[in-house]
């Protein structure tokens, strides 16, 4: 088969073994894969993975083939999948269930082969399936976006009371920009493109702040917020040296929720984290269901981030356009 392999500081699409399956797996011929900002910190070396690795994280596809002990019903089910596999459904976080924190747990895509491939082989217990209104293109965010509704899920939030300021404004920042409005945030947006900020917009956020015209986002933001700073922000910049704005943009005794999985050192004042009693959160994966249901019911546009289809072969240039043009938002590969 056809696969995009990351090699030696390389991505090329090269021809590799089709995937076998076991008898708890099945295999998914692969039809649209979302290319990821942590796809592109592997592949600029940020991110260390093994390889070589068959990139690839948010996917969707069709079952072509079941083992002996999946349940049938799964064959020729349009699907998407978690990303943490290899669970052993033993260890002390599966027994809290944290699933995605098992410690035999390997990321697809990113500890072992993913989706930039025509098939990939898949434990039967990742699946999730896709409804048949919801395009394969469209489920490809069905994994960010359970990522995003996560944010809402792991800190104590008050909508009715609170301004949620969010930094960041790709793919992952405008889902969170409208999960966060669909629960009734007063939302402050921070990027630096334009369009990105008008796309927010659209999307019912109320504040924005363009970095450019702008450059002290800081005292902007508390210029929103009675000289306080925001009460929830949201780092969702993919680059560490946003942090220092991030955590200034907070007000004392607020809480932070970092999302940036760039894989670099970030240079975070400890001491000012602590003198304000600032709360830190983190969050990865989520509630696929979540997700399916608000892309469903049309509650999350996710027509408007797709700035760019290729197919597989051309994924090189795919790479490029996120580092050339700052208002690409989203590319879809289809195999
Ligand atoms: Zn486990």
């Amino acid at each position: 088969m056809r696969a995009a392999v990351f090699d030696r500081g390389k991505l090329s699409v090269i021809n590799v073994n089709d995937p076998k399956i076991d008898d708890t797996q099945v295999l998914v011929r692969v039809k649209a894969v979302g290319l990821c900002g942590t796809d592109l910190a592997i592949i600029e070396g940020t991110l260390p993975t093994p390889t070589p690795i068959i990139l690839g994280h948010e996917f969707a596809g069709d079952v072509i083939k079941v083992g002996k002990n999946v349940v049938p019903k799964w064959l020729k089910k349009r699907v998407t999948s978690e990303i943490n596999s290899n669970i052993d459904f033993s260890c002390y976080y599966c027994n809290k269930g944290k699933y995605s924190q098992c410690i035999s747990r390997k990321a697809l895509g990113i500890d072992i082969d993913g989706a930039l491939a025509e098939y990939i082989a898949l434990e039967s217990y990742l699946l999730h399936e896709i409804p048949d209104s919801l395009s394969y293109d469209n489920a490809t965010f069905i994994e960010p976006l359970a990522a995003a509704y996560q944010i809402f899920e792991t800190m104590p939030l008050d909508p009715s009371d609170e301004t949620m300021a969010i930094f960041g404004l790709g793919k992952l920042g405008l889902l969170i920009t409208q999960v966060a409005l669909l629960k009734g945030f007063r939302l402050i947006v921070v990027d630096s493109s334009h369009k990105k900020l008008t796309l927010a917009k659209t999307f019912g956020a109320q504040k924005l702040i363009n970095r450019f015209d702008d450059p002290n986002t800081t005292n902007r933001i508390k210029t929103l917020t009675n000289g306080l700073g925001a009460d929830v922000v949201i780092d969702a910049t993919g680059n560490p040296l946003a942090i220092k704005d991030v955590l200034d943009s907070c007000r004392t005794l607020g809480k932070v929720h970092l999302k940036s999985t760039h894989g670099l050192d970030t240079p975070i004042n400890l001491t000012d984290v602590i003198v304000r009693e600032l709360t830190l959160y983190t969050s990865r994966c989520g509630p696929f269901d979540e997700a399916i249901e608000g892309l469903k019911t049309g509650k999350i546009n996710v027509d408007k981030l797709i700035s760019k289809k290729i197919p597989l072969k051309d994924i090189g240039k795919a790479v490029d356009v996120y580092n050339i043009n700052q208002d690409h938002i989203k590319t879809i590969i289809h195999i």
